[in-house]
């Protein structure tokens, strides 16, 4: 049993959800803190899933202003909310969609250097569409232990991965070789809205399902189009980021 009660609004709130889970899982989700780094296009999708599922605390990461162009696919911004910072106009839209959580919100970008530890974070969730913040969550991910879902997407092809402990793949097994300036962009390629709505819900299912299980499970999976495939990446052995002291 974990120590935190749910009230009795939050338990009529989430009963669907109990009704399938039990209380044991929604009370995790409650006491969980999670990171999600990046509130546009991936971010506007995660975070609402996260915040209606009942996760306790939701601290967000994004220094960019909303531009017109992001409201036909990042719905959680208002036209009215054009020139704001995203992060903050995130946490005023999970308040409203969820009085019950606490939502911190900060107006600038992720760096591993101004966000050392991950001591009271129970998961992270990347969807910024740079490539070294994905990384420096990797990293960190993999020192302190928390599993991290990182998300990525441009034309008609995306992935999610679950990083989850030094013994499975992480993030660089991957892509450690990969050029920035190499990768296609949302900006110049394009991007349909429900493809990235597609990856974003389950880059949050993925996240949910871990807060809930808490196993040492990774995965990997590829978004093509329509479809979604599971795919299984092995660890590599000349991975240093493995090597943990
Ligand atoms: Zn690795």
């Amino acid at each position: 049993m974990l120590p935190t009660n749910l009230t009795k609004a939050e338990l009529e709130r989430y009963s669907r959800q109990i009704l399938l889970l039990g209380g044991d899982a929604q009370r995790r989700l409650k006491n969980a803190h999670v990171l999600v780094v990046g509130a546009g296009g991936l971010g506007a999708t995660t975070l609402p899933l996260l915040a209606a599922s009942g996760v306790g605390c939701i601290e967000i990461f994004d220094g960019d202003a909303i531009e017109t162009s992001n409201l036909g696919r990042q719905w959680i911004y208002s036209d009215d909310a054009v020139g704001k910072n995203k992060a903050s106009e995130a946490r005023a839209f999970l308040q409203s969609i969820n009085p019950h959580i606490e939502v911190i919100a900060h107006d600038s970008m992720f760096e591993a250097g101004n966000f050392s530890s991950l001591e009271k974070i129970t998961l992270v969730c990347e969807g910024s569409d740079n490539l070294a913040s994905k990384f420096a969550v990797n990293d960190l991910a993999l020192r302190a232990k928390v599993p991290a879902v990182i998300s990525s997407l441009a034309a008609a092809q995306g992935h999610t991965m679950l990083v989850n402990g030094v013994e499975n793949a992480c993030y660089r097994c991957v892509f450690d070789e990969v050029d920035q300036s190499s990768l296609p962009s949302c900006a110049g390629e394009g991007i349909l809205t429900t493809f990235v709505g597609f990856i974003a819900a389950h880059a949050a299912h993925t996240a949910i399902t871990q807060i809930i299980t808490t196993d040492r499970e990774a995965g990997f999976w590829v978004f093509e189009k329509n479809h979604c495939r599971s795919v299984r990446i092995k660890r590599r052995i000349d991975c240093i980021h493995h090597n943990i002291p």
